[in-house]
Parts: structure tokens; C-alpha cells; sequence
């Protein structure tokens, strides 16, 4: 070694040190990100909106600051189903909303938040974060540049407001109905005619009688719309929305150029958010149930056995056809299935088990 290399050496080995004992990785770390977050809700709206607020609050806190996420509204900045397309070019670096929107890009994303007669919101955290469908997503939100996570669940829904009875699947022919992703799909089949709308456009739209009846969520965000105003029937179960994922995606380039304490911070944030979201949705809808029924006098109602039967079989068929639309999809579809049939195993026994021996006594 001559002279100049060894100084040279030793002189970057001096550095080196120098940077650890001076601090330099924590002056890395001290690099602030300021993102913004589009979202498909109105702005603040229960649960959903306020949902995307605390996300975006507890990344804040948990990195102290350097990385603070602005929350906006559907319309805001982008209109809601545009989201998907903002947060992929970059124009905003996070999206909050429901995988099934963006069926348009790719079948298999809606098997990210509902399918009917699926899996409910534990089984979905359990598939998600142990069952190999976060790798599954991934692959699907990737070819998009997006990393996508599991942002929140709203529980099982109710099966929607109808101003008729259905007694039968034969009452679905001629319904113009609000219902995305896959049970819009159902519906189809059973001769209704499936609109999806973005939360805030239903009301007015249920009202104006533009559409005869809609799904939105369950008592609480239904109550918070007033959809009570505008249709007499509330009927549960919702068979096509057992425990429905909000997701949050994040631009795949924004997030790897995060440090890994930060991307640590956002994965986790999230999935604190999913279990607030859930516990939430669980104390609300309880009290909503309560006040639509005795306040606003809604008539709760229960499919019938037959009705239901057909509708999971009418989803056995879409759900399977959907999955021959692509290989990828095919793979999610896979997945998802083998978890189910081991979920209606050990579900059956577990909570369900459970559920109906605390009716026994408690009811
Ligand atoms: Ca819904």
C-alpha cells in the first residue's frame, strides 16, 4: 500500500467512525416526510372517514413527527374512485379506502375486502397477516406501484335497505341496487341491476328513487347517512360484506424510500388502526341498532334460509367464474379458499359455538 492509498483509507475509515460517533444515521432519521392521503369518504365521515384521521394521526405520532400524513376528503383533491390511480402515479403518497373499487384494475383485488359469504373481519386479519394473503396482495398491488395494507374493518355489514320485502331471490329481479364489488355481482345473477356509489352520493340517490335499495355498512354509518329516511326494511345478514377490509396503500416508491423504522411504523400503525376501526364499529352499530329500532322505527328483518342459500350458491358460481379471469387471481382465489374451509371448521365451533350457547341464557 503506498502512501496516498493509505491515507485515503484511513482517512475514509475516520469518517466512517466519525459518522457513527457524531450521529449521521440519526441525522438520516431526522429527514421529515410530509404526505398526503386521499381517501374514497367524505371528509371525517364515522368510522370510515375518522378511521383514515386516526391512521394518519398515529403515524404522526409513533415517528414523532417525521412522517406526518394530511388527510383529504373524496373530491378534496381527487374524486373518491380516483384514488387508486392518484396514489399509483404519486400525486398523493397514501390511499385510504375498500379493494373492491378497483375491480377495474385487477379481479383479485376485491378478495382483499369482501366476498360474499366469505371470511369475517378476525379470519380476514388471520389471512391477511398469517394466512400468506398480505404476500398475495402485494403481487397484486405492486404491478400498480402500490404497497397495500389492511387499514380497517367495519365487522359484518347488514344486508341492506329495501323498500319491499324479499322474501325470496325472485324479489331481487328488476332492483336498481347499490352494491359493489362481488355482491353487486350476486345480485346480477338474481336479476337486480347493481350500481356502485360512492358513500356520499346514496342517500340522495335512495331518496330520488334514481336506485330502490342499497347496502352502505351497518347500523352505525347507515344511521349517520339517514338511510332510515328513505327506506322502511333493514335487513340482515350481510351475506355479501361478512367483515370488510379498508385498506391503505401506500405508493411502493414512497414507502421504499422510507427508513425501515419508519415503514416499520406505517405497518404497524396499521394494523392498530384495523383493530380500532373493528372495536369501534363493534360499540357503535350495538347502540345504533337500538336507536334505529326504537327511535326511528325500522323494520329489521332477516333473509330467509332459502333466500340465503340461494344467494351463497349464486356467489359460489361468481366467485369461482372470477377467478378464471386471470392466473394472479386465480392464486388469491386459491388462497382465500383454503382459509375459508378451514375457518368454517374451527369458526363453527369457535365463535359461532360460542355465540349461540351465550344466546341461550343471555338474549
Ligand atoms: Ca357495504
Amino acid at each position: 500500500m503506498d502512501r496516498r492509498t493509505f491515507i485515503k483509507k484511513a482517512g475514509a475509515g475516520a469518517i466512517a467512525a466519525g459518522a457513527v460517533i457524531s450521529g449521521a444515521p440519526a441525522v438520516h432519521a431526522q429527514k421529515k416526510y410530509r404526505w398526503k392521503m386521499v381517501t374514497t369518504w367524505p371528509k371525517n365521515f364515522p368510522g370510515l372517514g375518522t378511521g383514515a384521521n386516526h391512521l394518519a394521526k398515529i403515524i404522526g405520532e409513533m415517528s414523532g413527527g417525521r412522517l406526518t400524513v394530511k388527510v383529504y376528503g373524496a373530491k378534496e383533491l381527487v374524486p373518491a374512485f380516483e384514488s387508486f390511480d392518484a396514489v399509483s402515479r404519486g400525486t398523493a403518497e397514501m390511499g385510504h379506502a375498500a379493494a373492491y373499487y378497483w375491480k377495474g384494475k385487477s379481479e383479485a383485488a376485491q378478495f382483499f375486502a369482501a366476498v360474499p359469504f366469505g371470511l369475517n373481519a378476525q379470519e380476514m386479519a388471520g389471512w391477511i397477516h398469517h394466512g400468506g394473503g398480505q404476500q398475495l396482495w402485494d403481487e397484486v398491488y405492486g404491478a400498480f406501484n402500490l404497497k397495500p395494507f389492511a387499514a380497517g374493518n367495519t365487522g359484518v355489514q347488514m344486508g341492506g335497505w329495501f323498500n319491499k320485502e324479499i322474501n325470496s331471490i325472485a324479489d331481487y329481479k328488476g332492483l336498481k341496487m347499490r352494491m359493489p364489488g362481488l355482491g353487486g355481482e350476486v345480485i346480477k345473477r338474481a336479476g337486480a341491476t347493481p350500481v356502485s356509489l360512492p358513500g356520499g352520493e346514496i342517500f340522495p340517490s335512495l331518496q330520488s328513487g334514481a336506485i330502490d335499495a342499497t347496502e352502505w355498512v351497518g347500523p352505525y354509518n347507515d344511521m349517520a347517512f339517514g338511510l332510515y329516511k328513505a327506506a322502511k326494511y333493514y335487513y340482515w345478514p350481510g351475506w355479501h360484506e361478512p367483515g370488510t377490509v379498508l385498506e391503505c396503500f401506500v405508493n411502493k416508491k414512497a414507502y421504499e424510500a422510507l427508513p425501515e423504522d419508519l415503514q416499520s411504523i406505517v405497518t404497524e400503525a396499521n394494523k392498530a388502526a384495523y383493530n380500532d376501526m373493528l372495536s369501534e364499529f363493534m360499540t357503535k352499530n350495538n347502540s345504533a341498532l337500538v336507536d334505529l329500532v326504537t327511535k326511528h322505527n325500522v323494520k329489521l328483518k332477516r333473509f330467509n334460509d332459502a333466500t340465503l342459500k340461494k344467494m351463497g350458491e349464486l356467489s359460489r358460481d361468481v366467485v369461482a367464474e372470477v377467478a378464471e379471469k386471470d392466473a394472479l387471481t386465480k392464486k388469491v382465489y386459491n388462497s382465500f379458499n383454503n382459509y375459508r374451509r378451514q375457518s368454517v371448521s374451527w369458526g363453527s365451533i369457535g365463535e359461532e359455538g360460542y355465540s349461540l350457547a351465550r344466546t341461550l341464557t343471555f338474549s
